[in-house]
């Protein structure tokens, strides 16, 4: 069984096309600047082919998709035929969906009604869905959401403590994001320990440009940073994570901003490129840090300590934890951070070995022998996530 999913943002579209029968990928890539001009198609399979042309819209891009994997020359299928079903990231499902789904009208109503939380996100993700009727009518489609994974959190974690009325009118709480991700690895944590994720305290922190730590206790998240949207908790690339809420309408009024223009340097120019003012790539931050540069050390400081701190949140939220997860591309890979953050957490019994922190993108314990707390890199892969549920769902 192959099954295509698809990962649709307002003017990009990534792929992958997996073959279930081993869980091999065939093929990935990714479409850029649709609608924007100077569009492409960069196609992966053993090789890597670039295809510039004109993508007005999601249509034209998954139609180019479509056309790549077929083709005879660099496609990895004869026809369209042989893919049975798609699968689609969604971002929002809101209160509406603890799971996955298969997408039908009622669900994409529903997705409609959740646009307002995620107007960046869920609105590109159902022209996606749409464009994918259009092109492969009759295939079943799955929305795998961001947000489901948290469904599970309590209300003492949800809530804010803003008038209940705010929540019940227009549904403001706490949603948590990157779900499939930290479903993924917590389990995959306790496959790697040997232990059912049942009996397991795990706190998985995925850090990437966007970034993220959830606490999950027996396999259910039960707290997590991301809150209404994707802004607040740890520092980001170019997100602020945890402000005052009064510094909002401060900032309005001491800059002359409106709104969008707060939420603009809340959202793209903050974080560690704000910090620093040199990059949101942890390795440009890293070298400029390395080379003496104070606010890019700043930056990296702000990062470690507040991500220390939603572990240690957690470990008390728990009531104790037994492994620490790192994930995405600067959790797998960025040993610094890795070796900082635990740095913070020998109270909790947790000891990093150098050595072993040395190993980037590989699944791998990182701590010494009488740590108490097991750290561990385990690479992330929301994308079989999102194939594997498409492919129970449709049974
Ligand atoms: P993601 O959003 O998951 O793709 O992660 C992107 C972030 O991972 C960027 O900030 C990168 O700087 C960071 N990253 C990737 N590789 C490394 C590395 N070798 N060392 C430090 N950070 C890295």
């Amino acid at each position: 069984m192959k099954i295509l999913v698809l990962n649709c943002g307002s003017s990009s579209l990534k792929y992958q096309l997996i073959d279930m029968d081993g869980e091999t990928v065939l093929a990935k890539g990714l479409v850029e600047r649709i609608g924007i001009g100077g569009s492409r198609l960069i196609h992966e399979t053993a090789e890597k082919k670039v295809f510039e042309a004109d993508i007005p819209d999601h249509d034209k891009a998954v139609a180019m998709v479509m056309e790549a994997l077929s083709s005879k020359d660099h496609g990895v299928i004869e026809s369209i035929d042989e893919i049975t079903a798609i699968g689609h990231r969604v971002v929002h499902g809101g209160e509406a969906f603890a799971g996955s789904v298969v997408i039908d009208g009622a669900v994409k109503k529903a997705l409609e009604d959740c646009s307002a939380l995620a107007p960046l996100h869920n609105p590109p993700n159902l022209i996606g869905i749409r464009a994918a009727e259009r092109l492969m009518p009759g295939k079943p489609q799955v929305g795998v959401f961001d947000t489901a994974f948290h469904q599970t959190m309590p209300p003492k974690a949800y809530m804010y403590a803003i008038p209940t009325e705010l929540y019940t009118a227009h549904k403001i709480r706490r949603y948590g994001f990157h779900g499939t991700s930290h479903r993924y690895v917590s389990q995959a944590a306790a496959d790697f320990l040997g232990k059912p994720v049942e009996s397991l305290k795990i706190i998985t922190c995925h850090l990437g440009n966007g970034a993220s730590i959830c606490a999950v206790d027996g396999g259910k998240s039960v707290d997590t940073s991301m809150g209404f949207t994707p802004l607040e908790g740890l520092a980001m690339g170019t997100r602020s994570g945890d402000v005052d809420p009064a510094v909002v309408s401060f900032v309005m009024e001491k800059e002359g901003l409106d709104v969008k223009g707060v939420e603009n340097i809340l959202n793209k120019k903050s974080g560690v490129l704000g910090l620093s003012g040199v990059s949101s790539d942890f390795r440009d931050i890293e070298n400029a840090a390395a080379g003496g540069n104070k606010n890019a050390q700043l930056a990296l400081d702000v990062f470690c300590y507040r991500a220390a701190k939603y572990v240690g949140s957690y470990a008390a939220a728990m009531n104790g934890v037994d492994a620490v997860v790192f994930t995405a591309g600067l959790g797998e890979n960025g040993t610094l951070v890795r070796e900082t953050v635990c740095g913070y957490l020998g109270y909790l019994g947790l000891r990093i070995d150098t050595e072993k922190n040395k190993v980037r993108g590989k699944l791998a314990d990182i701590g010494t022998a009488d740590s108490t707390v097991r750290p561990l890199v385990v690479p992330t892969n929301e994308e079989l996530v999102i194939a594997r549920d498409t492919k129970e769902l449709i049974g």
